[in-house]
């Protein structure tokens, strides 16, 4: 239950005063529904009111606020009437020199009114000068001598969306954070006395009151206390779910070997250090009598799915089913097909489920998959649909985990009579500092190093202007039986555009290179895809242009070319797995990253990143430092939680201390019952970390 203290936070922003259901719309897409969003919608700028010179030493382009007597209304003429194109004027003065407030499409009557000739009035604004004349369109403030006190002299700015005035969202942020209840405090007395940290709600107010540019800032103390309470609850909410998740029973899961054994004679290669020891970790985890739910970590290429294989195997030796999840049905299939035969030489029975099987397949499967005659499934998420029913789930494995958030992962832990194990694989290298906020429920093993034989990727970076060498040099590549992939980025707002760019890159594609080359991309039916994809594979065509969906996990190992056209708008995280597409077999491979100039500063570093590196942590560090962690893996498919107010790459010091203070809290105090507990579970329920609070006992 959240905590009545919380209610007026939870209410929708339509109970402001001033928000009707134009501007409650508007405000949705900027900042939610509730007064919540509202309040943790810090704001982007200020505007400094503080400036009031003499007219004539005034600073064009700069917020001033002058003390004006009104000369005269200059009226536009009227054959332009109102709400024409010429401006009303009306004449001031403030002794020093003159100046035009300049008004477009107003009522006259009212600026008569708010203006009377005579009258001196205090008015705010930005002044500009217009050739030898200053002027000062729209004020911003009209106020008579004595209502000054009404004039702020500092103004938070908050970002906007087309139709939503700044005025009126101010407005509603200012109402939201009137009903901010005084909160119990939920940080140590000690730890705030130390930072000098002030009570949450003064921090709060305190960062919506901006005076100059540097309080914007994430280092402020007001933003960092802010940002500490955020990683507070994260944190806590993480460990909670973990140490639940190990309290859980779960059951001991140890196959003789005898399956593994004949896949491991199977295989065509030894399995590397790191591959042993990961397996080493997970196969004590599943011996173990909790729950297993465990990261495994490991750059492209590195080997994962060898890993993954093994440990199903060890669950099907003990008695029990595996369940291993993709997240694209092309990444289903291609486990398949690489996993049947190994399935085969062990007797193992391996199914496939995705959005695709429909009907009859599908019954026949889900009734296989109930009596227990399927060993091992493979599947989309399909596999978390009600009617899936395993006869006893033994170990789970998600692949790709990006897409998959800590939601998804308690939920396919529900799946099967008794809980089962949950192995969770990653190809995408994260910072030690985003591990911790996404996947701090979980152990990690990481498989350092590539398996034997790899050479390295060589990179290269070059402007779009050298697109013809590009071609001719696939040419050349082509006539040896090269493989490459071609790929055109896909920017969600532009979708239709960047397909046509794609359709139409393989077109003129086919006419300089011939027959032989393959399009796919995101829109694709299935079958059209697979089609595309097996083609490729095949070598019927030699080149395969492409949209990002072969971003993740796509594995041809004959492939030793890729292009990436307008390298620019990737991020670092997604260079790194493409050109992670290349450079799988024996053959020397290149990565080709043509961009479109000129390019901004932080193109140009990531770029430079990529000519240096193939690490893929080193990448992501970098990309946490030149991106900010909310963009790192992808906003809305990544699992790695967005954070309101706080800011990895400013706060990461932030996040080790509430790490710690966690654990120590949840420690001496698990149910959270101590006064400081109490009042830590509001700060979870403020910060919406529900599914934490939901596993402590009431009370
Ligand atoms: P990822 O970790 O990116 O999922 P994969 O599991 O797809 O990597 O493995 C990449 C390639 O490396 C596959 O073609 C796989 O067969 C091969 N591979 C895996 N382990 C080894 C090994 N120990 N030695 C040689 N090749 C290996
Ligand atoms: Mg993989």
């Amino acid at each position: 239950m959240r905590p009545a203290i919380l209610f007026p936070l939870f209410a929708e922003t339509r109970t402001l005063p001033g928000v009707g259901p134009r501007i409650e719309k508007l405000i949705d897409h900027v900042a939610g529904k509730r007064l919540l969003d509202l309040i943790f919608d810090l704001p982007c700028g200020v505007v400094d009111r503080s400036y009031r010179p003499k007219l004539a030493k005034a600073e064009p382009g700069r917020i001033a606020t002058v003390t004006l007597t009104v000369q005269d209304h200059v009226k536009p003429r009227a054959k332009f009437a109102q709400g024409g194109r010429q401006p009303y004027r009306v004449r001031c003065t403030d002794g020093t020199a003159s100046i035009d407030l300049i008004f477009f499409h107003s009522h006259w009557d009212y600026l008569e009114k708010t203006l009377p000739t005579g009258a001196q009035r205090v008015v705010s604004g930005r002044i500009e000068r217009y050739k030898d004349k200053l002027q000062m369109p729209h004020p911003d403030y009209v106020l008579e001598p004595g209502q000054e006190r009404d004039l702020p002299l500092h103004e938070p700015i908050y970002a906007l969306t087309e139709g939503l005035p700044q005025k009126s969202l101010a407005k509603a942020i200012r109402a939201a954070l009137d009903k901010v209840p005084v909160m119990p405090e939920w940080q140590d007395a000690h730890f705030l006395k130390a930072r000098k940290w002030a009570p949450f709600g003064d921090a709060l107010r305190g960062a919506h009151a901006p005076a100059r540019d540097s309080d914007l800032s994430p280092e402020t103390e007001m933003h960092r206390r802010l940002a500490y309470d955020e990683l507070l609850a994260n944190q806590l909410a993480l460990i909670m779910i973990r140490s639940r998740m190990r309290a859980a029973k779960g059951r001991v899961l140890q196959g003789h070997g005898h399956l593994r054994a004949r896949v491991i004679a199977a295989l065509p290669f030894a399995l590397t250090p790191g591959q042993v020891q990961s397996l080493n970790e997970i196969e004590a985890d599943m011996a173990a009598p909790n729950r297993m739910l465990r990261l495994l970590q490991g750059d492209v290429g590195a080997g994962k799915t060898v890993v993954a294989m093994l440990a199903l195997l060890n669950a099907v030796e003990a008695g029990t089913q595996g369940a291993l999840m993709a997240p694209t049905e092309i990444l289903c299939r291609q486990h398949m097909a690489s996993l049947e035969p190994l399935a085969k030489a062990a007797g193992v029975r391996m199914a496939l489920l995705t959005g695709r099987e429909r009907g009859p397949t599908r019954e026949a499967t889900l009734a296989r998959l109930a009596l227990g005659e399927i060993d091992i499934l493979v599947g989309t998420h399909a596999l978390f649909s009600e009617d899936v029913a395993f006869k006893d789930l033994g170990l789970a494995v998600v692949d790709e985990q990006h897409r998959f958030g800590v939601h998804q992962r308690m939920k396919l832990q529900g799946k099967g009579a008794s809980p089962a194990d949950v192995l969770v694989m990653t190809a995408t290298p994260i910072p030690r500092t985003l591990a911790l906020t996404a996947y701090g429920d979980m152990d990690v093993s990481r498989i350092m190093g590539r398996p034997p034989g790899r050479k390295p990727v060589e990179t290269r970076v070059l402007s779009d202007e050298r697109l013809i060498e590009v071609v001719e040099h696939l040419r050349r590549a082509m006539q040896k039986g090269a493989r490459a992939y071609w790929v055109c980025p896909l920017v969600e707002e532009s979708e239709k555009i960047d397909l046509a760019a794609a359709e139409e890159r393989a077109g003129a594609l086919r006419r300089t290179l011939g027959p032989k080359v393959g399009l796919m991309h995101g829109k694709m039916k299935g079958p059209e895809r697979d089609a595309a994809m097996d083609a490729f594979k095949r070598g019927d065509t030699q080149v395969l242009v492409a949209t990002t969906v072969i971003e993740v996990g796509v594995d041809v190992p004959e492939a030793t070319i890729m292009v990436v056209e307008h390298a620019e708008r990737f991020g670092l995280a997604q260079l790194h797995q493409l050109r992670g597409r290349v450079g799988r077999g024996a053959a020397k491979s290149s990565c080709l990253l043509v961009y479109h100039g000129p390019l901004g500063e932080t193109a140009k570093a990531r770029l430079k990143t990529m000519r240096e590196t193939d690490d893929g942590f080193v990448i992501a560090e970098e990309d946490l430092r030149l991106r900010g962690a909310g963009e790192l893996l992808g906003k809305r498919q990544s699992g790695v939680p967005e954070f309101r107010l706080a800011d990895l790459a400013a706060h990461a010091d932030l996040l080790a201390i509430a790490r710690d203070d966690a654990k120590l809290m949840l420690t001496r105090d698990p149910e959270l019952k101590s006064e400081r507990g109490q009042a830590l579970r509001v700060l979870l329920y403020l910060f919406e970390r529900d599914e934490a609070v939901r596993l402590l006992r009431t009370g």
